[in-house]
């Protein structure tokens, strides 16, 4: 791991909630963690559990009828959530900027990738020159693997893995210190996958950026990430670095959710562990800890009370009462050991 601990954002008691006919969806329930400056965090989760929305919301991109119902995020000493427009506007792009699952949706089809960078650098910068910009984006590029031939292509003429390049690029340009990537590699077939991962460390490495990647996509994870923190029901339910998440899962849901990868070696009298249950309808989320329905662990106190995220070792946040005290509790604490 590369990271050297220094915070890059805190996340503090982030809340989101979408309106909808059938009531208010708690889509991010006071959601607590820090970035590292020069790390890759992987969040993971199921689909719906609030992962997508945890990275918009991180950059002010909730549209409505969803909405920030409370929280912090502190960027460099900063509340962003106390910024106005132009502030935003800067901010996304020039500190953090966001890549996503299809690349088609951000770029524009009938520009080229010359002209693409140079707009996200004028933008920003409106005094650099066109000439200036051209020599900034053509040095990027080749940074970036791609061959300085195709500043002139149109994205349609590029590959996936190479238009993602192309949006990791506009954001590197303007020497974001975050770059979020949204479910980045999934559309993309497993060898592209795969160089993109590695051209991320990369990246990672020679611009010293922090990455936050978000995706159901644990294997990917494993590959790429410091750390992990696993999402359910819109809370953040467990984070640690990546090797003891692997190695000594603490969180049932992340057990749970290990367990559920297909293994190669599986013996064919062997059945693939299915996770009981459903992940919860969030306008009306279970009691207690959203995750007792489905707990091959639960105890009485789950579904009375909500655990907090609590560090069971340093560096490790636990969101379950199999590892805190409680008067109410029958079941002995579990401790872990650093
Ligand atoms: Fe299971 Fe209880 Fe822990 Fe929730 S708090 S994960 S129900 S043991």
């Amino acid at each position: 791991m590369t990271t050297n601990k220094e915070i890059l954002m805190e996340i503090r008691d982030l809340s989101v909630e979408y309106t909808t006919r059938l009531g208010q969806v708690s889509a991010v329930d006071k959601i607590s963690f820090d970035i590292y400056k020069g790390e890759i965090l992987g969040l993971v989760g199921e689909s719906g559990c609030g992962k997508s929305t945890m990275g918009k919301a991180l950059m002010r991109m909730i549209q409505p009828p969803g909405k920030i119902t409370g929280g912090q995020i502190i960027f460099d000493g900063e509340d962003i959530m106390t910024y106005d427009d132009d502030q935003m506007r800067d901010f996304r792009g020039r500190r953090v900027s966001m890549i996503f699952q299809d690349p088609m949706t951000s770029l524009n089809p009938v520009q080229r990738v010359d002209e693409h960078v140079i707009e996200a650098i004028q933008v920003h910068e409106p005094e650099t020159k066109t000439e200036t910009a051209l020599k900034r984006a053509e040095k990027l590029i080749q940074k970036l693997g791609i061959r300085k031939n195709r500043m002139n292509s149109y994205p349609h003429q590029l590959s996936g893995g190479m238009r993602q390049r192309v949006m990791v690029g506009l954001g590197l340009v303007l020497n974001a210190d975050l770059i979020v990537a949204d479910e980045a590699t999934t559309s993309l077939d497993v060898i592209v996958e795969a160089k993109l991962a590695d051209q991320l460390r990369q990246i990672r490495e020679d611009f010293d950026v922090s990455l936050l990647v978000i995706t159901h996509n644990i294997a990917l994870v494993a590959e790429l990430s410091d750390r992990v923190a696993v999402m359910y029901a819109g809370h953040v339910v467990e984070i640690a670095d990546v090797e003891p998440i692997f190695d000594n899962p603490l969180h049932p849901y992340t057990k749970g959710l290990l367990d559920s990868i297909p293994n190669i070696k599986l013996d064919e009298k062997e059945v693939l562990y299915k996770m009981p249950g459903e992940p919860p309808n969030l306008t009306h989320p279970p009691s207690g800890c959203r995750f007792h329905p489905r707990c091959p662990f639960a105890m009485p106190i789950c579904s009375k009370y909500e655990p907090d995220f609590k560090e069971v070792t340093p560096g490790r946040q636990v969101k379950c009462w199999l590892y805190i005290d409680h008067p109410e509790k029958e079941q002995a604490t579990i401790e872990v050991q650093a």
